[in-house]
């Protein structure tokens, strides 16, 4: 029996839990659907409703009542490509200060329950976690960010096959994501200036402790060279204490060794005692 639920979990079988808000994370009858909508406590992939400002239904306000389609005429694409590239842009180096993205994708669906959203998959669900405490309730572009944890973390069965091979006839109201297409030089790019944001930022705040190592390490060596070897208690577990704090001095490149030993020729404190 509970092989069985475990297998039809989210399925078109299953009659307790909705397949649609399981698969892609959004149903068209939000909270008064039949079904469960089982929303995770956590997830490596967090959902940004509505976040992004969809041109069609811009050109739909900007234009008073009118069709989807007269509305979809009224884009300029060119325009409105530019500012979706700048708008993944911003949201990609955005999110990523939270930890490595795995995915971010937003999407092109006009229907009310989907409209606008951002899904974003961290590498794990701490980034996510992080990213969700930060930006809820935080604006963006005049826009609240309403963060959830989304339940999909595997996007090929949330995404319409049918969009990506440009063929979806049920087009922007389709309830699969019609995830928007980014380039790949563009993805490559956010990744190597996210990773390298992430390393200087690391570096920066670990900067503090990296002093206070090597103040720590100079005390080290000065007792070491004012109180000899010890011998009260120059037991064997000291020994081996001193080779590997020795060994770890070895290990500690060039440029730190000679920063460390000009201080050690102006400092002129003696080596106080901690
Ligand atoms: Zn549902
Ligand atoms: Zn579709």
């Amino acid at each position: 029996m509970a092989k069985h639920l475990a297998r039809i979990h989210g399925t078109e079988e299953d009659k307790v839990n909705c397949p649609f808000y399981h698969k892609i994370g959004a149903c068209r009858h939000s909270d008064r659907c039949s079904r469960l909508h089982h929303k995770p406590a956590f997830s490596p992939t967090i959902l940004m409703k509505h976040l992004y400002r969809h041109p069609v239904r811009q050109a739909e306000m900007m234009g008073g009542v009118m069709t989807t389609s007269e509305a979809e005429k009224l884009v300029d694409k060119g325009k409105a490509q530019e500012d979706f590239l700048i708008f993944f842009e911003d949201i990609y180096m955005e999110l990523s200060k939270f930890g490595q993205l795995e995915a971010l994708h937003v999407v092109d669906n006009l229907g009310d329950h989907m409209i606008g959203h951002v899904y974003a998959n961290f590498r794990d669900e701490e980034m996510a976690s992080d990213a969700l405490q930060v930006l809820q309730g935080r604006y963006y572009d005049g826009r609240i960010c309403q963060v959830e944890f989304s339940p999909v973390t595997d996007f090929r069965e949330a995404r319409c096959r049918d969009y990506d091979e440009e063929s979806c006839a049920r087009g922007g109201f389709c309830n699969f994501l019609h995830v928007k297409p980014v380039p790949m030089c563009l993805i490559r790019s956010l990744e190597d200036d996210s990773e390298e944001d992430r390393r200087r930022h690391v570096w920066e705040k670990e900067e503090e402790d990296r002093d206070a190592r090597r103040e720590r390490r100079k005390k080290r060596r000065e007792d070491r060279g004012d109180r000899g070897d010890r011998g009260d208690r120059g037991d064997k577990d000291d020994d081996r204490k001193r080779r590997r704090y020795r060994h770890r001095d070895d290990n500690h490149n060039d440029d730190d060794r000679r920063r460390s030993s000009r201080r050690d020729e102006s400092d002129d404190d003696g080596g106080g005692r901690r």
